[in-house]
């Protein structure tokens, strides 16, 4: 999938909720605000083991305008930083698993892998508040809400590549991997014509557009409209034909 299709989704998914949150507790926009940073963030977090990737790069592939731009600003930033997380967390990984693949889809596109690089992002935005507290005595610890975004979008990124025929093995190095029958660009590039309109990314983000807009509309409470996003989630598997492959082929 391309940066745009990841961003899109994400935001597309976690807008409802978002907005009822900002009902359920008082004075909590910033918040609210700097989770869904993270999240748009966090969508292409990910892809930083792939070098063509939007994340890599001061522009989201197909989507360089509008509001995505101020997030594309912010991409190479916080690739570099996640660059240098990746050494340690590969190190971690690589004590456990013989043959660490940290190529495209490898290590980093797995729950263990992004829950390591979230767990330095967390320690990482802890360090800076309390630095920031210590010299200026400034209380900036609401941006500790932006590692819990990037975390969320990360794991929104992994349920998004789960949609493609190449799929996630979710539990790497073992073997529970999710597929689906979407052919993403980059693989099918000459043959994005010919394909089913359940084969295209372009459906999926149709698909989550239209029940997050129906999801926002009727849903009120924020429990409910937890439980509507995730029924949506669940009902996106048997459309696209998402199923575990539990042998690894
Ligand atoms: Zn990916």
């Amino acid at each position: 999938m391309l940066g745009k299709d990841h961003l899109l989704i994400a935001a597309i998914l976690s807008i409802p909720l978002l907005f009822r949150a900002i009902d359920y507790i008082p004075s909590s926009f910033f918040i609210v605000l700097f989770i869904f940073v993270g999240i748009c963030i966090g969508s292409l977090l990910p892809d930083v083991d792939a070098p063509d990737a939007a994340i890599n790069h001061p522009f989201i592939r197909g989507k360089h305008t509008g509001w995505s731009k101020y997030i594309a600003k912010l991409n190479p930033v916080v690739s570099k930083i996640t660059r240098i997380f990746m050494r340690p967390v590969a190190w971690i990984m690589k004590n456990q698993i013989k043959n660490l693949d940290t190529s495209h889809r490898g290590a980093f596109h797995s729950l263990q892998g992004i829950s390591l690089l979230s767990i330095f992002w967390t320690t990482f935005t802890a360090i800076v508040c309390l630095i920031v507290l210590l010299i200026l005595k400034m209380n900036i610890f609401i941006l500790m809400a932006f590692p819990v975004g990037l975390f969320i979008g990360s794991v929104i990124h992994l349920l998004e590549d789960s949609f493609t025929a190449r799929g996630i093995t979710w539990n790497y190095p073992k073997h529970f991997t999710l597929r689906g029958n979407v052919k993403t660009m980059s693989e099918y590039k000459a043959k994005q014509e010919d394909l089913k309109w359940k084969e295209k990314a372009s459906f999926v983000l149709l698909y989550f557009l239209v029940t997050s807009i129906m999801i926002f509309l009727f849903v009120s409470s924020v429990w409910l409209t937890l439980l509507f996003l995730i029924i949506q989630i669940f009902l996106a598997f048997p459309i696209f034909s998402v199923k575990p492959h539990s042998n690894g082929s």
